[in-house]
């Protein structure tokens, strides 16, 4: 019987347009409040998982001001695996990370789960995450794209960098040029951490892209005492900045408690971060101008 000749092969996906490397061989640098992320300065985002009390918010934003973080996070719509998991004070939540911008001066980025959100989100966010679960959420996708405000895409968890740069490919081709990657680790057969931090994304995202690239090493790894290490790997690797979670009492946390840092161990990484950012040429960024941002106010 003849054996019938395969068809040619035939490439699925167009090549990248506004996020690829050639695009801006310079690099991009998304400004928030006057902090620069892309440039030369590694920044620090840090806050608790979720948004939980208005005490417990702000204990922990003035801790991570105090350990040296430049933006604060902190989760007001939560999507949870269970849907019997805590899930958000939701606008509530989003009125307190506003009042702890207004004392701290840190700018915070928080997550939108669904479009039906957007305008509320964007009403108090300096930075609108899209978290893993959702970094095919095409609609949600245009909507942050069109908004204008930096966005923080989280890698998808079983995402390839092929699929995860065209998620950012849809943000940017809404109009919206603020985009910043963020690796957070992605599902493997291994199951003695929560994720696999795949740090070879940094330097692979920055060859192929010019958007500023930041490492989640909390959800990462899924345990807070490997969180340093890893945060030390991945700005060795070239990561514009971090991402951690940060409970002043991890044991009470309602989400992620087993991966949150306490605040000294926290001051303590971003030490260790300063001096390896200059190992390698970088320098921590100096610290978000309070007087100014507290003058701005939730504008
Ligand atoms: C988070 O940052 O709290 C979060 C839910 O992260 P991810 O989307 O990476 O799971
Ligand atoms: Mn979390």
């Amino acid at each position: 019987m003849a054996v019938a000749t395969p068809p040619p092969v035939i490439r699925d996906l167009p090549e990248l347009r506004l996020t690829q490397r050639s695009a801006k061989p310079e690099g991009t640098i998304v400004t928030v409040r006057g902090i620069d992320i892309g440039g030369t300065g590694v920044i620090v985002m840090a806050g608790p998982c979720a948004v939980e009390s208005a005490s417990q918010l702000m204990t922990t934003a003035r801790a991570v001001k105090a350990g040296g973080a430049h933006v604060l996070r902190g989760g007001a719509f939560k999507p949870r695996t269970s849907p019997y998991s805590f899930q958000g004070l939701r606008h509530e939540g989003l009125r307190l990370l506003a009042a702890a911008r207004d004392e701290t001066g840190l700018p915070i980025v928080t997550e939108v789960i669904d479009p039906r959100h957007l305008e509320m989100v964007a009403a108090y966010a300096d930075i609108l995450q899209v978290g893993s679960r959702n970094m095919q959420n095409l609609p949600l996708l245009e909507e942050v794209g069109r908004s204008g405000l930096p966005v923080l895409l989280k890698r998808g968890m079983s995402a390839t960098i092929e699929e995860y740069l065209n998620a950012a490919e849809y943000v940017m081709s809404y109009g919206n040029p603020n985009v910043i990657l963020c690796e957070r680790g992605i599902r493997t057969f291994e199951p003695s951490t929560r994720n696999t931090l795949d740090l070879n994304a940094v330097p692979m995202l920055h060859h192929r892209s010019h958007l500023p690239v930041i490492v989640d090493p909390s959800h990462g790894t899924g345990h807070a005492w490997m969180v340093p290490r890893l945060a030390a790997a991945a700005v060795a690797a070239g990561a514009d900045g971090l991402l951690v979670e940060v409970h002043h009492d991890p044991g009470s946390a309602l989400s992620d408690g087993v991966h949150a840092m306490l605040p000294a161990d926290f001051a303590a990484m971003t030490a260790q971060i300063a001096a390896v950012s200059l190992a390698i040429g970088r320098t921590l960024a100096s610290a978000p101008d309070t007087a100014a941002a507290v003058h701005r106010g939730s504008e």
